[in-house]
């Protein structure tokens, strides 16, 4: 691990030298399973949000053969477990690098990340030196994330998500373009989904408060939309107070 280190050196000495302009950096925070995935998707499409997702870029170290971080990371998440800071803080600040000095993005969403105070601190700290310009809390009651992931299947090489009670495959076990199997998650089982929604509390809810005091923090429940708070339509509801916010906040020409 100490040998991670030097690579956050040399991307801070790469970002001072960058005359790119300074991006958006937008993070999403919420309980697992609480729709962060369907609402990236929908910030790409409608905003060009650039999705850095911390679950998805580990799932595909997972996926990769002879990747030792993945190797690393599976023993945690087959678990529901989070996996170290600086593992997923060094994969994340890479990608970050990348998007905002040599693909130039001005429009960064942080999916999943982060998710400790600790990497909170690791992304705004010295090495790194982030600023964030919006954290979209997306507040989800714990009985619905229950319901969701319970119901939660998935194609794995596409990322594509069904539920059999508001979006099922055309064919039942299927994917709907590939005809592939689908899956669970792993971690989707009922004792993995409780383990994920106690760290939840414990690590990431103490976030709320630091973002707040950091005077860059917005809450989204979707409660100004009752016809569409139904578990099946709440990221819609969500996902409006969050577009309407975006739409008055984002600087022009960026
Ligand atoms: P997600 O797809 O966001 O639900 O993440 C799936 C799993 O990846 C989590 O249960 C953790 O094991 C791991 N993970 C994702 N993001 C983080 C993070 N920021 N810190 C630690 N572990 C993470």
């Amino acid at each position: 691990m100490a040998t991670r280190t030097p690579f956050l050196r040399a991307a801070r000495r790469h970002l001072s030298s960058s005359t790119a302009p300074t991006p958006f950096v937008s993070i999403l925070l919420g309980k697992p399973g609480g729709g962060k995935g369907t609402i990236s998707k929908w910030l790409m499409r409608d905003f060009g949000f650039t999705h850095l997702s911390a679950g998805d870029l580990l799932r595909q170290e997972v996926n990769a053969r002879d990747s030792q971080l993945g190797k690393e990371a599976r023993q945690y998440m087959d678990k529901g477990e989070l996996v170290p800071d600086q593992l997923i803080s060094d994969i994340i600040l890479s990608k970050l690098n990348t998007a905002r000095t040599v693909e130039k993005h001005s429009r960064i969403l942080l999916d999943g990340f982060p998710r400790t105070l600790n990497q909170a601190h690791l992304l705004h700290g010295q090495q790194a030196n982030v600023e964030v310009s919006l954290v979209a809390n997306l507040e989800v009651p714990s009985e619905e994330i229950i319901t969701r992931l319970s119901d939660r299947w998935i194609h794995q090489r596409s990322g594509r998500v069904y539920s059999y009670s508001f979006n099922p495959p055309k064919e039942e076990g299927k994917d709907d373009e590939t005809g592939e199997e689908l899956i669970r998650r792993s971690d989707d089982e009922p004792d993995k989904i409780a383990r994920r929604l106690t760290l939840y509390d414990v690590e990431t809810f103490p976030l709320i408060e630091y973002y707040k005091n950091k005077g860059v923090l917005q809450s989204f429940s979707g409660k100004e939309y009752p016809e569409l708070i139904k578990t099946d339509k709440r990221s819609q509801a969500i996902y409006k107070l969050l577009a309407g916010h975006l739409e008055s906040q984002l600087p022009p020409g960026l």
